[in-house]
């Protein structure tokens, strides 16, 4: 690994950093395994609260408002699917302009806690229908 600091102290400073992603393995846990096992299956897993009923995206081991662990996996109405907010990329990191601006949207599920950021195209507007187009991470929605 390898550091790089631009700037002064005091004010905003880069960091270029080099991580070796590639030689580190890592576990997503029993909870990430059920949502990403369902994503192979084209599915939306949550994970319900046994005490509270909340259903949470993407699963996850353990209730925030209970503090329970949870076990017990649902899949998701993927169909009632939503767009809750969206940003517009227009440059890349090193502030390239992209050819075509980037829409990343929060896709949230009616009646469940949590969403899952996705790349948007259509007609991308809060409250809009979306539907998922690819299942592959991250995952593609089209706006109606
Ligand atoms: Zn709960």
């Amino acid at each position: 690994m390898s550091w790089e600091k631009s700037g002064k102290e005091g004010s905003l400073l880069r960091w270029y950093d080099v991580m070796e992603a590639e030689k580190y393995e890592y576990t997503v846990g029993p909870a990430g395994e059920q949502f990403f096992n369902g994503l192979k299956q084209g599915k939306i897993v949550g994970s319900k609260c046994s005490k509270c009923g909340r259903i949470f995206v993407p699963a996850r081991s353990y209730c925030e408002h209970c503090f329970v662990k949870i076990e017990n996996y649902v899949e998701v109405n993927k169909d009632e699917a939503y767009v809750d907010s969206y940003t517009i990329i227009y440059n890349d990191d090193e502030g390239n302009k992209l050819a075509q601006p980037v829409f990343v949207a929060l896709i949230r599920f009616l009646n469940v806690e949590g969403g899952l950021l996705c790349y948007a195209e259509g007609n991308v507007k809060v409250g809009a229908k979306a539907k998922i187009t690819s299942f592959q991470w991250p995952l593609r929605v089209k706006v109606d």
